[in-house]
């Protein structure tokens, strides 16, 4: 057999035998708090559109406005002629809000982290990161050419150890972590990094919009100003792309030197129209910011009691299961409910941690969160006993620690 078709099936052999297998499902109305899977109606816990923007009239409406004014596809990269005043608009528009005198538009989340990595860092380059930060994120700092160390989550002796051998490096963490909803400690990260000599990039894929005044994000939450802010629009956005948010050389290095940028077409400018809308709307609707907020205080309420609730000021609720048959039980069974939550499993999370990674959006309703949580009271009363005294589940109880 060729090399790689007998390497390709090995691997699929390996990964339906430790029941890893993913498969792709066709769903409709996703993007919106009720979804349809194969004719049936499921309440959605499982969609990263926090504030409830992916589906909404406004929205949708200002991307056809866009594209009625500049048509359907932007026909080159930024700097041949994809770049239109929509482009120029939104980068202006971000940078406005957020407090930065550049914005570099991507694509995508994973290709901004990976341009940014690639472009910035050479040989004899020191880059720390988070140990739980983002795919894109660890697989740039392994491929490009500068020795990449990862401190322990969230832990800033740690990072100052790292930081204390190896001054003048590029410390990169998320604002809230997406399998945990916890968030980095920006503050003394930033000044660690100012004490080394060093610089601070912050991914905030799922802070910004959520946290921070008029949604600024994480940063504006702790008041800091990283050399580098990454956002992605395909969370609270309700989009996709991303911007990298820095200083003008910065960003005269990036639009020269970035390759997802140089040899990448642009997206489209309606797309660009549409999230200027969004960010509009981010930025005004303050009700969709405390709807989040009222409805993550009744899940608390409902949940605080159980083993395995992990308590977040964001609307990413984990609740850590341990192992990932357990959890993909208990998906099932809330499937039965109505209730639709992904459980996330290794390699997504360490191994022991499978866990249900639960969402609230804007556009839930209180008595949705409610069938969530009485579903998810008898679906773990029946799958795991954790009402009973410790230790009588021991590979659960263990998993909570590594937390
Ligand atoms: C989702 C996410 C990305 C990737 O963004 P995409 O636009 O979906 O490619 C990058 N970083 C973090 C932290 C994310 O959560």
């Amino acid at each position: 057999m060729p090399l790689f078709k007998s390497r390709i099936k090995d691997a699929l052999v390996q990964r339906r035998e430790q029941g890893l297998t993913r498969q792709l499902k066709v769903l409709e109305n996703s993007n919106g708090p009720l979804l349809t899977c194969e004719g049936s109606r499921f309440i959605n816990f499982s969609s990263n559109d926090y504030l409830g923007l992916a589906n909404d009239p406004e929205l949708v409406e200002a991307w056809q406005a866009g594209l009625s004014q500049y048509g359907a596809g932007s026909a080159a990269s930024p700097l041949v002629t994809g770049f239109s005043s929509a482009h120029r608009n939104l980068e202006a528009q971000l940078c406005e809000w957020l407090g930065f005198e550049r914005a570099i538009l991507f694509s995508s989340g994973f290709s901004a982290n990976q341009a940014l990595l690639f472009s910035l860092l050479e040989k004899d380059d020191s880059l720390l990161q988070d140990k739980l930060n983002h795919a894109s994120l660890m697989e740039a700092g392994m491929l490009c050419p500068a020795t990449m160390k990862r401190f322990k989550h969230n832990d800033t002796q740690h990072l100052e150890s790292l930081l204390s051998r190896s001054p003048q490096s590029l410390v990169v963490t998320e604002g809230v972590f997406s399998m945990d909803g916890d968030q980095a400690p920006l503050e003394r990260i930033s000044s660690l990094t100012n004490q080394y000599d060093s610089w601070l990039a912050v991914d905030d894929a799922h802070g910004i919009g959520v946290l921070g005044d008029k949604g600024a994000g994480s940063c504006s939450a702790a008041q800091i100003s990283p050399d580098i802010l990454v956002i992605t629009f395909g969370k609270a956005f309700g989009l996709s792309g991303a911007a990298i948010l820095c200083s003008s050389e910065v960003g005269d290095y990036l639009t020269q030197f970035a390759r997802h940028h140089v040899y990448s077409t642009a997206m489209p400018p309606s797309q660009a129209v549409a999230l200027s809308h969004a960010c509009q709307m981010i930025q005004t609707q303050e009700w969709r910011r405390e709807k989040l907020t009222e409805l993550g205080a009744l899940y608390a309420e409902q949940m605080s009691g159980l083993k395995g609730f992990v308590d977040t000021q964001t609307p990413i609720k984990p609740f850590v299961i341990g192992e990932s048959q357990a959890a993909l039980s208990i998906a099932e069974e809330l499937k039965q409910n109505q209730v639709w939550v992904t459980a996330i499993r290794p390699p997504t999370v360490p191994a022991g941690t499978a866990r249900l990674r639960i969402t609230l959006t804007a556009n839930h309703s209180q008595k949705q969160i409610l069938q969530l949580t009485r579903s998810l009271h008898q679906a773990i009363e029946r799958n795991i006993d954790l009402s009973n005294e410790p230790g009588i589940h021991p590979s659960f109880e263990s998993n909570i620690e590594a937390q």
